[in-house]
């Protein structure tokens, strides 16, 4: 990844997506928004007590940085889930400049052109994906539950079975978000992995002498790109941990949920 800064706002990009010249994309910061206090600035999310005109204004001078107007936005609706759902230039602005009446989907596909796909994260993994030869995007949110349930998978199959991509075409990225060494977690979800990624490298799930285990997010959903068709050449991962930085970036562990959204962007043209 790539850190740019333009009128004031930094925000993050991945190289494999950027030296295509096909998309407008990138990942937010804690820096150059409106907002204030524990959600100082650049509070991406509506559901967090903040006001909502400072969120606007977040998502206005977001969108200045990247060259997407808000109105050509549409926003995920989050649930932990594997749920991906296609959106088209009749979806735009949902979530974001007017009510939106999608229901749940972790992840986005659409193939329109100046439509920007959004999702919000703190710690949970982004996962970024373009297909330059259908002219076809997706952005996915994937927390242990939905990098238990193959995220990457079900966003890979979608885009396949909505637009005929191939997966060996598709480029993917795995976005900033918490490392293994801090995703503690119990014995119950150690074992959730172990069963959903069978004879996988032990490094991914550590077990710790008191009895917990720490969970490689990024690894199982770079496995689970990899089970899905894409090339190891066409992945890239940030290995930004949101829990080791959380003076640059919002962390849910960190801060006990008291705390602000980042969001992903990603639209072709
Ligand atoms: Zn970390």
């Amino acid at each position: 990844m790539r850190l740019f800064s333009k009128y004031k706002v930094p925000y993050l990009t991945f190289d494999l997506l950027e030296e295509t010249g096909l998309v407008k994309h990138g990942f937010s910061t804690r820096f150059g928004g409106v907002s204030s206090g524990h959600l100082s600035s650049m509070n991406l999310g509506f559901l967090k007590g903040d006001d909502p005109d400072r969120v606007n204004e977040n998502y206005r001078r977001m969108g200045r940085a990247l060259g997407i107007k808000p109105e050509q936005m549409v926003m995920s609706v989050l649930e932990h889930g594997t749920v991906v759902k296609r959106v088209s230039a009749d979806d735009a602005g949902k979530g974001i400049t007017c009510p939106s009446d999608l229901s749940g989907c972790d992840g986005l596909i659409t193939n329109a052109p100046g439509l920007a796909l959004v999702c919000r994260y703190a710690d949970c993994i982004p996962l970024f994906f373009l297909d330059p030869v259908k002219m076809a995007i997706g952005l996915s949110h994937s927390g242990w539950r939905g990098t238990a349930g193959k995220m990457a998978c079900a966003t890979v199959k979608a885009m396949t079975q909505a637009f005929g991509s191939d997966p060996v075409d598709i480029l993917a990225c795995i976005g900033p978000g918490i490392c293994r060494d801090c995703f503690e977690v119990g014995a119950e979800v150690a074992e959730i992995f172990a069963s959903a990624f069978p004879g996988s490298d032990p490094e991914l799930i550590k077990r710790r002498g008191d009895g917990k285990y720490l969970v490689d997010l990024w690894g199982f959903n770079a496995l689970a790109m990899k089970e899905a068709g894409i090339r190891d050449d066409h992945l890239e991962i940030s290995q930004l941990c949101t829990c080791c930085n959380p003076d640059i970036f919002f962390s849910h562990r960190v801060t006990g949920g008291k705390r602000g959204d980042m969001a992903g962007f990603l639209m072709l043209g």
